[in-house]
């Protein structure tokens, strides 16, 4: 019983290894020798951990431990990019959260590479001692009994007396420490910096800021107030400002203010390869202080920018979701750009929102939070204080929008959409297209006996992607060549049924796409990495005339000043969803993509095709009335319980069998009868990657104690699903 080390030194270090496994939690205690007195809460360790080696964070010191020292390991190893302790504490409070472990939280902030054992990348150089130029020149003997130089040696030190420090990683590094141990050779680790190159810029910078409007002035007044006040709880905001009112410059104004008064800033946009503009403006203002993190960049990159964060070198950070977790030391303010968007969600265990954690960690940094939108979500308009932008800088007006009926319709498209783009041809104008589906068509049948082409490992049908000819499932990426006949009946009558971007974009180029006015795609097949895709807008921006079709990808904060025409395709696709999000997310799919429109002087129109044209999100956009849509939905959301008014927690149970998957969802429901909770299901839901799943919906206004009695339930049936070969994902605030 607690053998005392000793009770002034932290000799004892409480370590949480980095397994996946839900089963083993830590934290788990290691014993400190002297050789590893800088050891501190966040370092990261490589440690002996049962059979195996892993690597493990500090999470905490201690002067002693419950074990007998002699009991304890010893970490092998300190690596290089440890987590600052402010991370730490966020990575338990994410396993908290969202219902996951700490490990699996710690694994997330980690360095990106970090796990890999990435160190900084140095690059060994190699110079000649004294005794290596004369062993070159022939005028060195080994000491006595040493064997004397092979040739390829001596031929190793001509090489790098030839071409110098630089030669060394040709040389072989084995080699090299062979040389150095006889004295002949002097290696140094230098570092190499690794320098992403941002993304090119689609539109100029503004390097030299704009006046600011009246409105930009009037919102920035409380917030930069808030920056300088240096409060515990200094503010929340939500710039709520129709497209094309300017809110990045509020941004760039408040990150401005954050570096004057000495502290550092994240800047959360949805996807870099989308909005290269807003990057390009903030590095153009700021230049070198910004550190830019995203995915497009290779792991050496963003481990090189997340170093220059963490050692103060850089004080903003911009990036998608994961750059919530920037290891900046003294955040004075947090932005979410375009608040409302879905990838801020992540996906993967712990499923955590970024919004949410960004509150969180804008909360323990004292700094301020600046969320922005035109179509803010409900959540935020009942949590943050509103600011508005309630004008287009220049005062110009948002374009008119017409919604058309397509019930009954055969064709694709509108005749007032074919006129529209008739009249942008002739006229030589730009048109932004969105239609939220891929591929060539939605599903095969066959026309004999109506088999219908389904995913072998999911419950959905095989979409057609014509240009790759294979037929691929938008879920699992299943894919295979576009059948020749029907494998039920031999007919090769085959029916291709609907249209996606791919076929849209290839319809549209045969009848009005020439060198004049061509028509561009962008969705996820059209581009095969970032860089494509920045290239498709780069060039859509400098064609004089087009179009540009594609997925939501198109309605994403583009700021193109010569689009006239915008035009939205099966507008209620989105509303067909069973989701209590589908309005919000219709109407601001619809909202954002007129905004894209008619922000030059030449105005704009946009036209939305649907074959609802009454559904209440629909018309809201239509009007531009996001306030009007906003109470609606709020009243709509208080009197059914849903968030912003509860919260809700999604458990899903998969398995090769379906009962299996249906039992344990059964099973975690009986767990949480005493919950303070409604609990809706099991109720099965369709199979994916040839797994069966079923669905437990948590309904709570008891966030916390919901979360654990989750977390609870979970714990307790988890080892009997596992036997089982049943999964158990948690999903807290679900999308
Ligand atoms: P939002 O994000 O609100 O849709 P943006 O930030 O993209 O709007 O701004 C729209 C355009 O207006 C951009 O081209 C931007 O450079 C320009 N702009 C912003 N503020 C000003 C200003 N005060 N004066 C002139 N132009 C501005
Ligand atoms: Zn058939
Ligand atoms: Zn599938």
């Amino acid at each position: 019983m607690g053998a005392v080390l000793d009770d002034h030194r932290l000799t004892i270090a409480r370590v949480e290894p980095l397994t996946r496994t839900r089963a083993v939690r830590g934290p788990f205690d290691y014993r400190l020798g002297p050789a590893l007195a800088g050891v501190e809460v966040g370092s990261l360790l490589r440690i002996p951990f049962g059979q195996r080696t892993t690597l493990g964070v500090v999470i905490e010191l201690a002067g002693r431990s419950e074990l007998a020292p002699e009991r304890l390991a010893e970490p092998e190893a300190v690596l290089p990019s440890g987590l600052p302790p402010d991370l730490v504490e966020l990575g338990r409070w994410m396993a908290a959260e969202y219902c996951s472990t700490t490990a699996r939280a710690l694994g997330m902030l980690l360095a990106p590479g970090a796990g890999a054992g990435m160190a900084p990348r140095q690059t060994l150089a190699a110079e000649l001692t004294p005794a290596g130029r004369r062993a070159v020149a022939g005028d060195w003997a080994p000491d006595d009994g040493a064997r004397p130089l092979t040739e390829r040696q001596r031929a190793r030190l001509e090489a790098l007396q030839l071409a110098g420090a630089s030669a060394a990683a040709e040389l072989g590094t084995p080699a090299l420490r062979r040389l150095e141990a006889r004295g002949l050779v002097k290696l140094t680790l230098r570092e190499r910096p690794r320098r992403p190159q941002h993304p090119p810029a689609v539109g100029a910078p503004l390097a030299t800021p704009p006046a600011l409007t009246a409105d930009q002035q009037h919102a920035l007044t409380p917030i930069l107030a808030a920056v300088s006040a240096r409060a515990r709880d200094p503010g929340r905001f939500l710039l709520h400002g129709v497209t094309g009112s300017g809110k990045t410059e509020v941004y760039l104004r408040a990150v401005e203010a954050t570096l004057a008064a000495g502290r550092g800033a994240i800047v959360l946009v949805p996807e870099i390869a989308l909005t290269p503009q807003a990057v390009a403006r903030f590095v153009a203002r700021f230049g070198d202080v910004v550190a830019v993190l995203h995915s497009g960049l290779g792991r050496g990159e963003r481990h090189e920018e997340w170093l220059r964060l963490r050692d103060g070198k850089a004080r903003v950070c911009i990036g998608p979701r994961s750059a919530v977790f920037a290891p900046l030391a003294d955040i004075g303010l947090i932005v979410l750009d375009e608040e409302h968007d879905g990838s801020y969600k992540h996906e993967g265990d712990p499923r955590y929102d970024a919004r949410t954690v960004a509150l969180r960690r804008a909360r323990a940094h004292g700094a301020v939070l600046l969320a922005g939108s035109a179509t803010p979500r409900p959540e935020s308009v009942v949590a943050l204080r509103r600011l508005r932008l309630a004008a287009r800088v220049d005062g110009r007006s948002l374009p008119p929008v017409e919604v058309l009926d397509m019930t009954g319709s055969h064709h694709p498209l509108h005749p007032r959409t074919r006129m529209a783009l008739a009249d942008l041809r002739r006229g030589g104008g730009k048109a932004i297209i969105l239609l939220n589906r891929r591929g060539w068509s939605n599903f095969l049948s066959c026309r004999s006996c109506g088999h219908v082409w389904l995913c072998p490992d999911c419950d959905v049908a095989l979409v057609l992607h014509r240009a790759s000819s294979l037929v691929a499932c938008h879920h699992c990426g299943h894919r295979r060549p576009v059948p020749d006949r029907c494998p039920a009946c031999r007919s090769v009558a085959v029916a291709r049924h609907g249209a996606g971007t791919e076929r849209l974009a290839h319809e549209l180029s045969e009848a009005l796409g020439d060198a004049s006015f061509p028509v561009f795609r962008l969705d996820a097949d059209a581009t095969a990495g970032g860089d494509t895709l920045t290239r498709t807008l780069t060039r859509f921006e400098a064609a004089p005339a087009g179009v540009l079709v594609g997925t939501q990808m198109v309605a994403k904060g583009h700021d193109f000043p010569d689009v006239t025409l915008g035009v939205v395709l099966d507008a209620d696709q989105t509303l067909r969803f069973p989701d209590f999000r589908a309005e919000e997310r219709t109407f601001a799919l619809i909202t954002q993509l007129a905004g894209r429109a008619g922000r030059g002087d030449a105005g704009g129109t946009v036209l939305v095709q649907t074959l609802a044209p009454g559904a209440r999100s629909i018309a809201y956009a239509a009007r531009h009335d996001s306030d009007g849509f906003l109470a609606d939905e709020l009243s709509r959301r208080r009197a059914l319980l849903y968030p912003p008014f509860a919260s809700l927690v999604r458990i899903v149970c998969g398995s090769a069998q379906a009962a299996d998957a249906l039992a344990v969802g059964a099973e975690l429901g009986r767990a949480l009868a005493s919950a303070p909770a409604t609990v809706l299901g099991p109720a099965p839901l369709f199979r994916l990657r040839g797994r069966s799943r079923s669905q437990l919906v948590i309904k709570t206004t008891k966030r916390r104690a919901a979360i654990e009695a989750v977390g609870a339930a979970v714990d307790g049936v988890a080892a009997g699903a596992a036997r089982r070969g049943v999964s158990i994902s948690v999903d807290v605030d679900p999308q």
